[in-house]
């Protein structure tokens, strides 16, 4: 579990806002659901056999409810939408979520114990459009966030019957290739056989290497939903590459299932940024009506990782700087003035000496410095001093106030520095 320091806030935050952004154009609405929930709804959506509920969950026992640290987001979204009947009242749900998620995974560089997952669920649309428009949104994003190798992989698993008739011909295929498997596959077998598919170790992959493909086992239904995916990321010109082994470490998944993976060189071949599928049984399965639903979630940290992006600059534009006790006052009332444009100051209210403070300003990479002297103090006046443009000029201070405000709204246009109202 990670602290995030001041000096890394900006790179997350302007991730947060630019998922927020791309949720909302797309008529996507935020939710938020506790960080704890029991630990039964957890089991039962996510499959006792499977690695997260098996030896990932931090559960505990408090006063006799058996509550678990959410691993996962689409659970507690699933129990949010069923307890507020939310299908009553619309027919198509689209929710997003950003947060942390807990799993006691083993740490290793893109894998924390306590980590961010953006994520959404859509109820209520069992339409491959509704699948294709999701995987391409996602690819926009992280385009936006200037993340290589962009690589989008599909896969359908079918209905229930359809996962059922496969995991059997699966295990047929393994059964006597069981003693080549890994010790955690031959476990699998009996428990969890599709999981071995997702094996990395080259004894697993070797046993699966000719197994049947799930695809034979889906119906026509599924097929067709398949078909229709693939044709409108056609249309949408996102490229997909379509892997019939892809399949994902939690149970809940049918039909249409993705990863979207990127940044090869930083994270690594294995690493996925995102990862997604439909869960149309999941809300019945989770005691309400058969509605059919899709959702992913990324990781926040990967994202990071894998962006391009430059970090943001300066979170500060100005520092307000009194020289002596005297000029604090002043300066409190000249550093309300500027925040009240929008201008992000901060000011020395020590009264520290020039060098110091400018020595501060360095710091914060602000660009005007405004100081209060003695001799500006006597006549109302201010010191402007602009660390970019190398300049530095004395005049009184409503006017500091409409040099300071124009030359950081003309800087600001193309940074990450917040909306400012127009000039005094
Ligand atoms: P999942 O919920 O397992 O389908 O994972 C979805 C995404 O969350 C993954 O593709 C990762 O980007 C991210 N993720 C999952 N587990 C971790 C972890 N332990 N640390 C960091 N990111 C994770």
């Amino acid at each position: 579990m990670n602290d995030v320091l001041p000096e890394e806030i900006g790179c997350w935050q302007r991730i947060e806002r630019a998922y927020a952004r791309t949720m909302s154009l797309h008529g996507y609405r935020e939710v938020r659901t506790p960080f704890v929930e029991e630990t039964s709804l957890f089991v039962r959506a996510i499959g006792d056999a499977t690695d997260v509920v098996e030896k990932e969950m931090y559960s505990f026992e408090h006063r006799g409810d058996d509550l678990t640290l959410r691993p996962e987001g689409t659970a507690g979204a699933v129990r949010a939408y069923l307890e507020h009947s939310v299908q009553g009242r619309e027919a198509v749900t689209r929710w997003w979520y950003a947060g942390p998620m807990f799993r006691a995974e083993k740490p290793q560089r893109g894998r924390y114990r306590q980590f961010s997952q953006l994520g959404a669920e859509i109820f209520g649309d069992e339409g491959p459009g509704c699948d294709a428009e999701m995987i391409a949104m996602l690819v926009e994003f992280l385009r936006e966030l200037a993340i290589p190798e962009i690589q989008v992989v599909i896969n359908s698993l079918g209905g229930p019957q359809a996962r059922s008739r496969y995991r059997d011909a699966l295990v047929t295929h393994l059964r006597p290739r069981e003693a080549s498997l890994s010790p955690e596959s031959q476990r699998r077998l009996a428990t969890n056989p599709l999981r071995i598919l997702d094996s990395k170790d080259e004894r697993d992959r070797n046993a699966v290497g000719d197994a049947p493909g799930i695809h034979e086992f889906i119906d026509t239904g599924d097929r067709d939903h398949f078909g229709k995916l693939r044709a409108y990321l056609d249309a949408l010109e996102t490229p997909y590459l379509v892997d019939e082994r892809l399949v994902r470490g939690l149970d809940y998944y049918t039909s249409t299932l993705f990863e979207i993976r990127g940044a090869h060189a930083k994270l690594g071949a294995g690493s996925t940024l995102v990862g997604g599928g439909r869960y149309d049984a999941l809300v019945a399965d989770l005691g309400g009506p058969a509605v059919p639903a899709i959702g992913f979630a990324a990781g926040l940290e990967r994202l990071l990782i894998a962006s391009e992006l430059s970090p943001p600059t300066s979170a500060t534009d100005a520092l307000v700087a009194p020289l002596g006790e005297p000029a604090i006052g002043p300066g409190l009332a000249l550093a309300g003035r500027l925040r009240r444009y929008g201008i992000r100051c901060e000011i020395d209210t020590r009264g520290s000496s020039l060098k110091s403070q400018l020595r501060r300003a360095n710091q914060l990479a602000v660009r005007m410095v405004l100081i209060l002297g003695e001799n500006e103090l006597a006549d109302g006046s201010v010191q402007v001093k602009d660390l970019e443009a190398h300049t530095q000029e004395r005049m009184a201070r409503d006017q500091a106030l409409r040099v300071v405000v124009d030359r950081l709204m003309a800087a600001s246009r193309s940074a990450d520095a917040p909306t400012r109202q127009g000039p005094p």
